[in-house]
């Protein structure tokens, strides 16, 4: 089968990482998000597009979960030196994407084809879409007012409380041709343990994705980034809250209604079943967390079987 999934950052690299290791790479379409894209120093970076390209290479800094290994930071020391922020972590080799990313957007190169490009060079077999060509930026309003993304994420380290979170150039954003024909020409679609607000949401709102997903005959699985009611890492809980919705099984899941088949949680959170079978979605329990290879790869497994179960 075709399978097209919606990823964000670390917690949709890991379950791509899974996924490709039980399914031939020309079977597997990837769609990432964009909006946590910010300017460094003149350069353009796209952190969870990376985090995707730098995972399936098999060049990831394990223990992070983002950058690759064995990083040196002489390029960010001589900014230091020169008076400038660094609080954005950005390695010398990484560094090397993101001066080549910019080169090519000048030269009036389809962001699209631009990460193709970077995922080729680096080794990567499974099509990695971006949902848009056109620009996207989450911002974050905190007390202090409103953060850049990775003003919030990285630079206050998801400190401030999130009293609203909005998606700048959302109503112009146009979908990539590529992304629809992906989610049209896929027999399952899977929704990775990401970020619901902040990951997902962004792909899910660029106009005509969400409408290619409700008009595809596919069913459509996600894994829950929850875990004992839970975030892994990061502030995926505070933001459903900050949403308006519960910090929840149900109110992952509400994000993806009612096109959603079904979800995978975990064994943690076995007590939500009843409530998500209420609301007419298909429930399979697991070990969801993927600490290394063996977990990521059984995950995937255990999704492609939950995916036969549907027909
Ligand atoms: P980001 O863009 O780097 O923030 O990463 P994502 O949005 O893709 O993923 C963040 C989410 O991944 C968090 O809400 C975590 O709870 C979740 N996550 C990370 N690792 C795991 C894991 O091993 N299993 C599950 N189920 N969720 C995970
Ligand atoms: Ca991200």
């Amino acid at each position: 089968p075709r399978i097209t999934l919606l990823a964000g950052g670390v917690g949709g690299a890991k379950l791509a990482e899974g996924l490709a290791a039980v399914c031939p790479p020309q079977r597997l379409s990837i769609i990432g998000n964009v909006a946590d894209d910010q300017e460094f120093h003149g350069l353009w970076v796209s952190p969870d597009i990376d985090t995707l390209t730098y995972s399936l290479a098999g060049l990831i800094d394990r223990q992070q979960g983002w950058g690759l290994a064995g990083e040196s930071h002489r390029l960010l020391e001589g900014l230091a030196t020169l008076g400038c922020e660094t609080w954005m972590s950005l390695g010398d080799r990484d560094l090397a994407t993101h001066v080549l990313r910019t080169q090519l957007r000048r030269q009036g190169m389809r962001p699209s084809d631009i990460a193709r490009h970077i995922a080729t060079a680096l080794g990567v077999e499974v099509e990695l879409l971006l949902p848009t060509d056109d620009r996207l930026q989450t911002r974050i309003r905190t007390p202090e007012g409103w953060l850049a993304f990775q003003e919030y994420f990285v630079r206050e380290r998801c400190r401030p409380d999130v009293l609203q979170v909005r998606l700048d150039g959302v109503e112009t954003a146009r979908p990539t041709p590529e992304a629809l024909a992906a989610i049209a020409d896929a027999d399952l679609l899977l929704i990775a343990p990401s970020n619901p607000v902040v990951s997902i949401a962004p792909i899910l709102a660029v106009p005509g994705i969400r409408e290619a997903i409700e008009a595809s005959p596919a069913p459509c699985l996600a894994v829950s980034p929850l875990i004992g009611g839970r975030t892994v890492k990061g502030p995926a809980d505070r933001m459903l809250v900050a949403a308006g919705r519960e910090c929840s099984n149900l109110g992952v899941a509400d994000g993806y209604a009612p096109w959603l088949d079904g979800l995978m949680i975990d064994h943690a959170d076995a007590a939500d079943r009843d409530h998500l079978e209420a609301r007419g979605l298909r429930v399979a329990t697991t070990r969801t967390l993927m600490a290394d290879a063996a977990d990521k790869a059984r995950l995937a497994g255990e999704l492609l079987a939950f995916a036969e179960t549907l027909h």
